[in-house]
C-alpha cells in the first residue's frame, strides 16, 4: 500500500532498526520504546489486521515472535514480557498495518491494561461459545 508506513519500513523507503527478516516478516524496533527493546514483528505483504493474515503469515508471526521473546528475554532480562496486538480503532490501533508489540516489562513500569471482568453465569458463556463455533464453520465454509 502506497501510503503505509509500515509497508514504506518493509521497501526500505524510510529508515527502520531491523532485527530480524524472513520470507513473511519484519521485525524492528519500535520507535516509542515504552520499555527498552520494545520490538515489533509485522508482516512483509501488506495485511490490515489480525483478520486479513493468510495461513503462512499467521505461522510466521508465531515463529518470528517466540524467537525473539527469548532474544528480548537473553538480551534484556526482563521481569516479564507482555505480547500486544490491536485491531481496529476501538482496540488501540494506530497504524493499520498488522503488527505484534513484543514488550519486556517490569514491576511499576506504569503500562496499564485494565480488565474489568464480568464473571457471567455459565449459561451466558455456552451462549457466547456457541455463537464462536457458529462463526468458525461460517469463516471456515
Ligand atoms: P499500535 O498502536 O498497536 O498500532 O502501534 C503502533 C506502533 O508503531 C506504536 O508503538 C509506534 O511507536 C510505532 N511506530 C509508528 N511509526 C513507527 C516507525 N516509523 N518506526 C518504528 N515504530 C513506529
Ligand atoms: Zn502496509
Amino acid at each position: 500500500m502506497t501510503d503505509c508506513v509500515f509497508c514504506k519500513i518493509v521497501a526500505g523507503q524510510i529508515p527502520s532498526i531491523r532485527v530480524h527478516e524472513d520470507e513473511h516478516t519484519l521485525a524492528f524496533m519500535d520507535i516509542g520504546q515504552v520499555n527498552p527493546g520494545h520490538v515489533l514483528v509485522t508482516v512483509k505483504k501488506h495485511a490490515e489486521n489480525l483478520y486479513a493474515l493468510d495461513d503462512a503469515q499467521a505461522a510466521a508471526v508465531a515463529r518470528t515472535s517466540a524467537s525473539l521473546a527469548r532474544a528480548i528475554r537473553e538480551a534484556f532480562k526482563p521481569e516479564g514480557l507482555s505480547v500486544y496486538q490491536a485491531n481496529g480503532k476501538a482496540a488501540g490501533q494506530t497504524v493499520f498495518h498488522y503488527h505484534v508489540h513484543l514488550l519486556p516489562r517490569h514491576a511499576g513500569d506504569g503500562m496499564e491494561l485494565t480488565w474489568p471482568v464480568k464473571n457471567p453465569p455459565r449459561e451466558k458463556l455456552e451462549g457466547y461459545a456457541g455463537k464462536i463455533r457458529a462463526g468458525l464453520a461460517k469463516a471456515v465454509a
